[in-house]
């Protein structure tokens, strides 16, 4: 009787005291984690986010890259941090393909995170170095089949967008090119720039900059319509591959256990940023756009997540594509 009694206590103890902590939150820094290299696409989301958020929470947002392994090492490190606020991960579609093709993964999926919100789409384009002798799609097709034992694209590892839509294309035109493999799309970007590989299919927000300054070629955006802000460049559905699309959906994720209230903050603010004209404005010039606030809660992110899984894992199992 006694015991139950203390027990009820500390529990309520417990609670007032979490509470009163949440209530105080944030109360330092808090960092997230982009499981890819500094200065690609997920990071300059992250960094465009992380300043929308740092205003309205108070508190300074930064971002701390873990890439590696298609961004399982990064994923993996917030799946293992402290379930208290300061540490969160923003990560894409690779959350989702990333169960079906690592026959073992060092976190569980759907059990090791808090869901915070879905916070932005990004389309992709498939560029290729200046050098490459195609001008054009049409172009392309025929070069590729006859130099793929020659040719090589870049992605970030099994899990990252670049390696889905690298899958996807060849799978599309039946054709195989050497990958090489990267800790993320900035450091393929620096090789195609130099030369050094030929093919990239990246997300807009790393390469509307670089097409625009014309130091690499494109040859199509894989959303089903054309990006307002690189209207001049056809899909690559209109140019013959039938369905292909392939947008890179955001979340925002929190370790597992970290206290409602603190997810409550959270949820707001990322809800404020999603609003946020300059956040809109920004992603817009990147070719990407925020989702609408219906999607920025726990609840999509979540459905989401469990939809993209259920989607991938028949492909990647059918593509026989595995790391391990
Ligand atoms: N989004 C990754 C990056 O930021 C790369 C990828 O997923 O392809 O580098």
């Amino acid at each position: 009787m006694l015991k139950n009694s203390l027990q009820a206590l500390f529990v309520l103890v417990l609670s007032i005291c979490t509470l009163a902590w949440a209530q105080d939150y944030p109360a330092r820094s808090i960092t997230m984690i982009v499981p890819f290299a500094a200065g690609g696409p997920t990071d300059t989301l992250a960094r465009n986010l992380g300043a929308i958020l740092t205003t309205t929470l108070k508190q300074q947002v930064i971002v701390d890259n873990a890439g590696g392994a298609g961004g399982t090492i990064g994923i993996n490190k917030v799946a293992k941090a402290r379930n208290d606020g300061y540490t969160l991960l923003l990560m894409h579609v690779g959350m989702s393909t990333a169960p079906a093709m690592y026959s073992s993964l060092p976190y569980d999926t759907l059990n090791d995170f808090e869901y915070i919100g879905q916070v932005a789409d990004v389309p992709m384009t498939l560029i290729g170095k200046k050098a490459l002798p195609p001008n054009n799609f049409k172009e392309l097709l025929p070069y590729l089949k006859a130099n793929q034992d020659k040719l090589t694209a870049a992605d970030a590892g099994l899990g990252a967008a670049s390696q889905l839509c690298g899958l996807l294309f060849m799978s599309a035109i039946q054709t195989k090119l050497l990958v090489v493999s990267y800790s993320g799309t900035a450091p393929a970007m620096t090789n195609l720039i130099g030369g050094q590989v030929d093919l990239l299919c990246d997300q807009t927000t790393n390469t509307t900059q670089q097409i625009k300054a014309g130091t690499v070629k494109v040859y199509g955006v894989t959303s089903r319509q054309r990006i307002p802000s690189l209207k001049d460049i056809p899909t690559l559905a209109e140019q013959g591959l039938k369905d292909f699309e392939v947008v890179v959906w955001h979340g925002l994720y929190a370790p597992k256990g970290t206290p409602k209230p603190v997810l409550d903050k959270l949820i707001a603010a990322l809800q404020g940023a999603v609003q946020n004209p300059t956040f809109k404005a920004r992603l817009e010039e990147l070719g990407a756009e925020p989702v609408p606030l219906s999607k920025a809660n726990p609840e999509s992110l979540r459905t989401q997540l469990q939809a993209e899984i259920k989607k991938w894992d028949p492909i990647f199992k059918k593509a026989g594509v595995h790391a391990d």
